[in-house]
C-alpha cells in the first residue's frame, strides 16, 4: 500500500506506527484533520487479515471522525487508533498500557476512547498511562457507556426524518425496523416503543432478541431478512456497509436512520437511495451522540449540555434534506459539503492573531 498517496487522497495529517517489543503491541494512530481542535476518536481492537487492512480501516475511520465532530459542531478534529489483534498473543492489560504510553507521547494531539473490541475496563488500563482518554466508567470519573446517548441522537434523527418525509415527527404507529440490538439498538427500541412505534428488530445473537422481546415487547425478525422488512424507518445499528449493490434493490423502507458507521458501500449508494426515493439520514450526523457525550467530558461533563447538543441533530438534518432536494445531490454529498464549509469557516476565523496563553 502507498501510504502517502492514500494520506494525500483522503487529506490525512499524520499516521503513527507504534510497536512495543515486550508486549508485542502493534497499533496505528491516524490523525486526519486538526483544523477544529485535537483529534478525537476511538481505539479499535480487531484481528485484521493484513497490515494493509488495518491501515485502510484507520484512515477511513479517522476521516469519518473529522466529519462527525464538525457536523456535531464540536471543536475537535478527527483521529482513530487501531490495535492489530494477535489471535495467539491476546491483548493483555500491559499491551493496553503500552498503547496508553504511545497516546501520551502525542501530548493531547490525539484523544482516544472506546470502539469495537475495546470496552470501558480496557480504557481504565490505557488511562493508567495517559490523560488523553474519554469514555471511562463513572467510577473512574468518566461519563460511562455512550450507547443510550447515541440512541437518543438516532431517535432525534428519526423524528426529523419522519417530519421531512411525512409532515409529522411522531413515531406513534410507525413501523421501525432495527438491525442489531446491542448497546445502541436496544436503547433505541426501548425509546421508540415508549413513543408508540411498532418495533421489529433482529440480531444475530438470539439472547439479546429474546431479552428485547420479553422486556420491550418488540416483534422479533430474522437477521438475514431484516433489511427487506417493509417499514417506515430502517435503523441499521449493527455493522457498516449495509447499503450495497447486493442489498439496495431489496430495501423496503421510506427512511434510513441508524447508528452504524459507514452504512453506504460508497458515495454512489447515496445517489442510488435518492433515485429510489429513500430518505437517507447520513450516519455521521445521526450517530454523533456518543461523540458529543465523550467530548463533553473534556469540558467538565454536563449531561444537560450534551443532551442539548444532541437536539441540534434535528435542524442540521432538516437543512441537509432541504438542500439535497434543492440541488439534486444526495444527502451525503450535501452533508459533506456543509461540514467542509464549517471547517473552512473556522479555519478562516483562526487566522486572527491572539497572543498564545
Ligand atoms: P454492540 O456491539 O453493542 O451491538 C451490535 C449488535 O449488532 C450486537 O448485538 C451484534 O450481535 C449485532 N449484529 C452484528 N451483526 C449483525 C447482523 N448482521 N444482523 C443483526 N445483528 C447483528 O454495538 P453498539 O455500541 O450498539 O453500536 C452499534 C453500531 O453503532 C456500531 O456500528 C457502532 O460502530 C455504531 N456506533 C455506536 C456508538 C456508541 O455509542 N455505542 C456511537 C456511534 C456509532
Amino acid at each position: 500500500m502507498n501510504i502517502f498517496k492514500a494520506m494525500a487522497q483522503q487529506g490525512h495529517e499524520q499516521v503513527i506506527f507504534n510497536f512495543d517489543r515486550r508486549t508485542g503491541l502493534r497499533a496505528i494512530i491516524a490523525i486526519h484533520d486538526t483544523t477544529l481542535g485535537p483529534a478525537l476518536g476511538g481505539c479499535r481492537l480487531f484481528p485484521y487479515g493484513s497490515e494493509d487492512a488495518a491501515i485502510e480501516d484507520v484512515l477511513r475511520l479517522s476521516e469519518g471522525m473529522t466529519y462527525k465532530a464538525a457536523a456535531a459542531g464540536i471543536d475537535f478534529g478527527g483521529g482513530q487508533a487501531v490495535i492489530l489483534e494477535d489471535p495467539v498473543n491476546r491483548s493483555t492489560s500491559e499491551a493496553l498500557r503500552a498503547f496508553g504510553r504511545f497516546v501520551e507521547t502525542l501530548q493531547g494531539r490525539y484523544i482516544t476512547g472506546e470502539d469495537v473490541g475495546i470496552n470501558e475496563s480496557d480504557l481504565v488500563q490505557v488511562a493508567k498511562e495517559t490523560h488523553h482518554v474519554i469514555g471511562l466508567p463513572k467510577a473512574y470519573g468518566g461519563s460511562g457507556d455512550t450507547g443510550d446517548m447515541t440512541a437518543q441522537g438516532v431517535l432525534t434523527a428519526i423524528r426529523a426524518s419522519l417530519e421531512y418525509r411525512f409532515g409529522s415527527p411522531s413515531l406513534t404507529g410507525r413501523r421501525l425496523a432495527i438491525q442489531g440490538l446491542g448497546k445502541v439498538g436496544y436503547q433505541l427500541a426501548r425509546r421508540a416503543m415508549a413513543e408508540g412505534a411498532h418495533v421489529i428488530a433482529a440480531d444475530i445473537n438470539p439472547h439479546v432478541v429474546g431479552k428485547a422481546s420479553a422486556e420491550l415487547n418488540i416483534e422479533p425478525a430474522d437477521p438475514w431478512t431484516i433489511l427487506e422488512t417493509p417499514c417506515d424507518v430502517l435503523a441499521p445499528c449493527a455493522l457498516g456497509n449495509v447499503v450495497n449493490r447486493g442489498s439496495i434493490d431489496r430495501l423496503a423502507c421510506h427512511i434510513i436512520a441508524g447508528s452504524a458507521n459507514n452504512q453506504l458501500e460508497d458515495m454512489e449508494m447515496g445517489r442510488a437511495l435518492r433515485e429510489r426515493n429513500i430518505l437517507y439520514a447520513p450516519d455521521f450526523i445521526v450517530n454523533a451522540g456518543g461523540l458529543i457525550q465523550g467530548a463533553a467530558e473534556l469540558q467538565g461533563y454536563s449531561q444537560e449540555r450534551a443532551k442539548r447538543q444532541i437536539e441540534d441533530i434535528s435542524p442540521l438534518l432538516s437543512e441537509v434534506f432541504r438542500r439535497s432536494d434543492e440541488s439534486g445531490l444526495s444527502t451525503v454529498e450535501v452533508a459533506m459539503a456543509i461540514v467542509e464549509e464549517r471547517i473552512d469557516m473556522l479555519h478562516a476565523i483562526r487566522r486572527i492573531f491572539t497572543r498564545p496563553s
